[in-house]
């Protein structure tokens, strides 16, 4: 696959920022790979985790941010726990999608910041997610709401969807995480 590279305005492109943001040392990965064969989306992005660490290392400036695995990563951390080199690389690309918000860099295809932010509501609210209520502000913040609708019976049916919110959960500590976010970042400012 071609990359294509354009210099970032610092001299090492988003590399040390990255770095900073997410606490790592990318410079010790070798190109092994090993993430890319444990990942579950590296088959549908058109970039995997070791082409993105690699094009980092390049000196990768903003158009990296527009990455497909920015917004396709599911941190399982499976690249994570399969690096030799124990590089937590979930974490870089959290780095990445930061500075994606940030700088309102296009998303891929469907509107994965709003998604992203419907599934960090069920969790805040309910201490673990609710599939169903994410899907549901997804499907109106994207106004399609027909789209899929004719699998909802069949994944009601095999049980892969709940329609109550999930009980049981540790709803303070999950508020507690968010709140503590929260003044992480009103400090920050
Ligand atoms: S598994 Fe680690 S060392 Fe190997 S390519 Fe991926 S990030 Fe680099
Ligand atoms: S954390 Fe993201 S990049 Fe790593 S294996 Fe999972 S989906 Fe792939």
């Amino acid at each position: 696959m071609t990359m294509s590279i354009k210099k970032g305005t610092a001299s090492h492109g988003l590399l040390r920022t990255v770095e900073q943001m997410a606490d790592v040392d990318l410079s010790v990965c070798f190109q092994c790979k090993k993430c890319d064969s444990g990942c579950p989306v590296s088959h549908l992005t058109a970039s995997p985790p070791s082409e993105v660490v690699r094009r980092l290392h390049l000196g990768a400036g903003n158009e990296l941010l527009e990455s497909d695995l920015v917004w396709m990563c599911v941190s399982c951390e499976t690249c994570f726990a399969r690096c030799p080199m124990g590089i937590d690389i979930p974490s870089a690309i959290d780095a990445l999608r930061v500075l994606a918000v940030k700088q309102q860099t296009p998303t891929p295809e469907g509107d994965m910041p709003l998604f992203n932010r419907a599934f960090l509501k069920t969790v805040k609210i309910f201490g673990r997610t609710y599939d169903l209520g994410m899907i549901t502000a997804h499907k109106i913040g994207t106004k399609s709401y027909l789209k899929d609708a004719e699998k909802f019976p069949v994944m009601l049916k095999k049980k892969k969807i709940a329609l109550l919110p999930p009980r049981g959960a540790d709803r303070k500590t999950a508020r507690r995480i968010f709140d503590s976010v929260k003044r992480k970042k009103e400090n920050q400012k």
